[in-house]
């Protein structure tokens, strides 16, 4: 995609510290960090959110997750780490090229991403479960 800043850093078009490269994905480190080392893994082939992934690229982008933060827990002698994604604009999103975010975490980092969780009343997990389920496709790619 001409407009996409992934795209041109995938294309050589705009500079970025890349870490590592597989057939279908590259990893490199994002330009205003969470913490020093936050690095992002995208597929190759423009793609706007996980839904629109293409089957062939999810090994090569948890491949390229695995060993960028292998590299990152050794290089920062991490404790833990973050992994997510944001997909849309109301989840996060703001560049919409599908990528995964590996961040490194510290101790009392003062980074929270649950706020407050729900309980479910009696009996919804179950209408929950099944109202999900009849939308499951395992052929959907
Ligand atoms: P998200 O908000 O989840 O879509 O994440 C997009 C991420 O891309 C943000 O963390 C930005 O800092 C990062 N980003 C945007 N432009 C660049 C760039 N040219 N090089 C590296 N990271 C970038």
């Amino acid at each position: 995609m001409t407009d996409c800043v992934f795209c041109k850093i995938i294309s050589g078009e705009i500079p970025a510290e890349k870490l590592f490269e597989n057939d279908h994905a590259i990893a490199v480190l994002d330009i205003n960090p969470i913490h020093f080392g936050h690095a992002l893994i995208l597929p190759k082939q423009h793609c706007s959110d996980f839904l629109d992934l293409p089957d062939d690229t999810f090994h090569s982008i948890l491949q390229a997750a695995k060993v960028v933060t292998q590299a990152l827990v050794q290089s920062l002698q991490l404790e833990g780490y973050n992994l997510f994604s944001n997909n849309g604009t109301i989840a996060g999103q703001s560049v919409f090229h599908f990528h995964l975010h590996v961040t490194p975490r510290y101790r009392d980092d003062n980074i929270h991403f649950i706020l407050k969780l729900k309980k479910y009343p009696e009996r919804e997990i179950t209408q929950y479960g099944s109202m999900i389920r009849k939308f499951i496709k395992p052929s959907v790619s």
